[in-house]
């Protein structure tokens, strides 16, 4: 099979000679790198391909709980602790609502995980990228991966520097953790959009936003407004990320800079507004990113397979991204482990690994298809907890669905609840539902789309 990129590559008798190496991880974010740390540490050849320079940008600043564990296996949680705001909870604000709603983590099923941080992705991903290099994996900076050719005994990775040049690996197996470039499911035509939901993105970083005092001060808030919900993360340098994700008709409507834009579009929520009335965008810069809701029809092939971003993304509302990547790069590198040692068990491993890889993000779609609906709006702003269904959502949102904790007969009843009031309310939900069907259609590449304006 050729999986090669659209651009022209040279052929293989230009190429220097392959080196050759166990794993090759496509891409150094928080899948490849923790993906490369932990088999590097049982002592495999591991080498990373990283495209650009760390520390570099990143949006996805909010953690989840269930995340922390998962750098101590990496033994990395003081350099969190260094480098994040705590982050105990959530606030919810919504326009229909008068009061705000707070709900900590700590009042999760599993009472052992009540925080997690707020983090700079320049300075997490750079910290976990040089942790993969400490455990031995090789890591390379500004080298994008073009072309991947696999046979019966591996692949061939052909990459390209920055200055030009040319490398090629030879490679037992191949983790694509190419985040939202998704390079193999892109080459494979694995790579779908999501029927079921469409969104996009612009935000920014302010100083001097106002901050919940005391313990509250690094909460996330999500604020709702007309066109969908915002964010609100504040960073341990005293910087605040705000970003609205909206439906792709309000994005698609922007006629002025997207400076001015996000600043018309921060004014569409007073409480937000309020919060930001002595706030100065930093550097004035806006971003914007559209269209990020997709799937891959699969996760893994005998010799590669794909994590985190690579293979799909949803929606950012419940801060889910990195810890589903780092998670399953945990799962992945045993898959990884096994097709390297134990080819007979791959099969078997591989059938488990698809239906992991699609557990993570259809636990959280349930309830990111229903964000904005008034039905779920509701119990997020009155959480009651009847046949503990509170603590079932709480653990959910702290991303404890892995593990053993028993949640999931009382996310049934909270979502027979969710159908009981929605058929309690049929004009309203209706409404609700047939606007969200109008939203999600696909409108196409929008203007200022994965673009940043600055100045
Ligand atoms: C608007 C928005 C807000 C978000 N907010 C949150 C949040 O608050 N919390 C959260 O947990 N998640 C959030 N996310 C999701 C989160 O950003 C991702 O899920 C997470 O970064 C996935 O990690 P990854 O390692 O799979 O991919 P990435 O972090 O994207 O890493 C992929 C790496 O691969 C490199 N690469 C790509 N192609 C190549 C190539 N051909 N060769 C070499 N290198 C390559 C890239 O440079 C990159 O460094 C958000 C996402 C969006 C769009």
């Amino acid at each position: 099979m050729n999986i090669s990129d659209s651009a022209p590559t040279a052929t293989a008798p230009d190429l220097p000679l392959a080196t050759e190496c166990d794993v090759l991880v496509i891409g150094g974010g928080p899948a490849g790198a923790t993906a490369a740390a932990l088999l590097a540490r049982q002592g495999r050849k591991v080498v990373v391909l990283e495209k650009a320079h760390h520390p570099r940008f990143h949006i996805g600043e909010s953690l989840l709980p269930a995340n922390v564990a998962l750098f101590d296996q990496l033994g990395l949680r003081d350099e969190l602790e260094r480098i994040g705001m705590p982050k105990y909870g959530v606030e919810f604000v919504s326009p229909d609502h008068e009061h705000v709603q707070m709900v900590e983590f700590g009042d999760a099923w599993d009472k052992s995980m009540p925080y997690a941080w707020q983090v700079r992705r320049s300075e997490m991903d750079e910290l976990l990228f040089r942790n993969a290099t400490r455990q031995g994996a090789e890591t390379i900076e500004g080298c994008r991966v073009r072309d991947v050719a696999f046979d019966d005994e591996g692949a061939t990775v052909q990459a390209v520097l920055d200055d030009g040049a040319q490398r090629s690996w030879r490679a037992r197996f191949v983790i694509d953790a190419s985040g939202r470039d998704t390079f193999l499911s892109n080459k494979l035509k694995a790579k779908q959009k999501n029927p079921r939901h469409n969104s996009s993105a612009l935000f920014g970083h302010f100083v001097n936003a106002e901050r919940l005092p005391g313990k509250l001060e690094g909460n996330i808030t999500i604020f709702w407004f007309a066109h969908g919900w915002f964010w609100y993360i504040p960073l341990a340098d005293g910087t605040t990320s705000v970003g609205a994700v909206c439906w792709p008709y309000y994005l698609k409507s922007r006629t002025k800079p997207l400076k001015d834009f996000f600043a018309d579009t921060i004014a569409l929520c007073p409480q937000l507004a309020e919060r930001l009335q002595n706030a100065t965008l930093v550097d004035e810069a806006t971003y914007a990113t559209g269209n990020y809701s997709y799937t891959s029809t699969h996760s893994s092939g005998e010799r590669y397979l794909m994590l985190g971003d690579a293979y799909t993304f949803v929606d950012p509302v419940f801060s889910s991204g990195v810890y589903l990547a780092m998670h399953n790069a945990f799962e992945g590198s045993k898959l990884v482990a096994a097709a390297l040692d134990q080819p007979a068990r791959v099969a078997a491993m591989r059938r488990s690994f698809e239906r992991y890889m699609r557990k993570g993000p259809r636990e959280f779609s349930w309830f990111i298809f229903r964000v904005t609906n008034p039905t779920i709006r509701d119990f997020f702003m009155y959480p009651e907890n009847p046949f503990r269904v509170k603590e079932a959502l709480l653990s959910l949102l702290a991303g404890d669905i892995y593990g053993k904790t028993p949640i999931w007969k009382s996310l049934r009843v909270l979502k027979g609840l969710y159908y009981l009031v929605s058929a309690g309310h049929p004009r309203r939900t209706w409404t609700a539902w047939a606007r969200r069907r109008s939203n999600v259609r696909d409108l196409g590449p929008l203007r200022g789309e994965n673009v940043v304006e600055a100045r």
